[in-house]
């Protein structure tokens, strides 16, 4: 959906890029989550938005053009706040059987409260009360719902209604899960990655949220993810200059750490199928915008090496073709790289080949997509 021009002459996608660009400089985490839910605007001929402000599906915020329009620059960065804050914290699939209106209200006070702390300025709201402070949202809905019980009046606020909440089933609301886990696991590597003090300052109730968002259910994409920001980290001290031996160089604050040189090896012996190959090109595209390799390579590769790629930001990684069919050999590729090493190698494969217990000189990641036993070097993570 585009959107139109409003009658003032408004361009309600111009107002929006530009909040997004302005809360890029503000916040790491909540610009992180925006690349990966799609915004849009409504129509309000036709309305999905319950009340003509804005809501979230946990997949798109969709904005009333109207309401968005009357906003300020920072109470639409505020606004967009709000609605990602929805989807990390869960708020459409862990409402259960609470009502449905309630469960909006507490979302929005735990949310409300947090982000003023934090210096955002919001649309006009009377949901902020500072008696709610450092509750989780169960605790603040069971304190709307025993007032409310009691005869006692809930507030009205425009916001109300912004968590679209359908009725999802069991297998919707799991996908839903794992999608937000995916955006979290992203947004929480590329913040402690870009903004470590922004990190440090997430309030602890959120960071532990996200723990248990994150630990019982890892895929082996957050823990790929996980291990890259770990080996990041480890050779930290690598990438950065010494400044004791650097006396006379500038050395600026604001340091991007890359990943060095990155191989990415598909073993396509005819293991791995059409939707796995779809995924490992979407975790690839993450790679490159997360940990800024220096340089990307990658390769198709069953007995021997069908298709090679030179990466760069401006390849579309999605639409790489990649041929094959034979047996499986690791060696072609292992072979190539020790001629010109990467730092690291991920191999998508089943593992089903020779054993290798040559270190090629470079560290390597096998991403398993069977029970196979392990490679004799290399860390393995296993999809199933
Ligand atoms: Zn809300």
């Amino acid at each position: 959906m585009t959107a139109k021009l409003l009658s003032t002459g408004f361009d309600p996608q111009v107002g929006l890029d530009k909040a997004k660009i302005e809360l890029m400089t503000i916040s790491t985490f909540i610009s992180s989550m925006c690349f990966d839910i799609i915004h849009k605007f409504d129509d309000p001929k036709n309305p999905i938005l319950p009340i003509p402000t804005a809501g979230t599906d946990g997949r798109h915020i969709i904005y009333d053009p109207n309401f968005f329009e009357k906003l300020t620059q920072p109470q639409r960065i505020g606004l967009i706040a709000h609605e990602v804050w929805h989807v990390a914290w869960g708020h459409l699939t862990r409402r259960g059987d609470r009502d449905p209106k309630i469960w909006n209200y507490a979302g929005d006070y735990v949310i409300n409260l947090m982000l003023t702390q934090q210096g955002f300025i919001l649309p006009e709201t009377d949901l902020i009360d500072s008696q709610y402070r450092n509750m989780s949202t169960e605790e603040v809905y069971n304190k709307l719902k025993e007032k409310q019980d009691a005869g006692g009046k809930l507030p009205q606020s425009n916001m109300i209604g912004d968590i679209l909440d359908k009725k999802l089933t069991e297998e919707e609301k799991k996908d839903l899960d794992d999608k937000v886990a995916d955006m979290v696991s992203r947004a929480k590597v590329n913040t402690e990655l870009n903004s470590p003090k922004e990190w440090g300052n997430m309030p602890s109730d959120v960071k532990r949220m996200f723990e248990e968002l994150l630990e019982p259910q890892l895929n082996w994409k957050q823990i790929l993810m996980q291990y890259l920001n770990e080996f990041i980290k480890d050779d930290y001290s690598w990438q950065r200059p010494n400044k004791r031996y650097l006396p006379n160089l500038y050395l600026p604050t604001q340091y991007s750490p890359t990943i060095g040189d990155v191989a990415i090896a598909i073993d396509t012996s005819g293991s791995i199928s059409d939707e796995e190959l779809k995924e490992i090109l979407s975790e690839v595209e993450g790679i490159r915008t997360t940990f800024n390799p220096t340089s990307l390579r990658m390769f198709g590769a069953d007995s021997c090496i069908h298709d090679e790629y030179e990466v760069d930001r401006y390849t579309d990684i999605c639409s790489l073709k990649f041929g094959g069919g034979g047996g499986t050999s690791f060696h072609p590729v292992l072979d190539k790289l020790k001629k010109d090493p990467p730092r690291l190698l991920i191999y998508f494969t089943d593992l089903w080949a020779e054993h290798i217990t040559d270190e090629p000189g470079f560290d390597t990641m096998w991403i398993c997509n069977s029970d196979h036993e392990e490679q004799g070097i290399g860390h393995t993570i296993y999809i199933k």
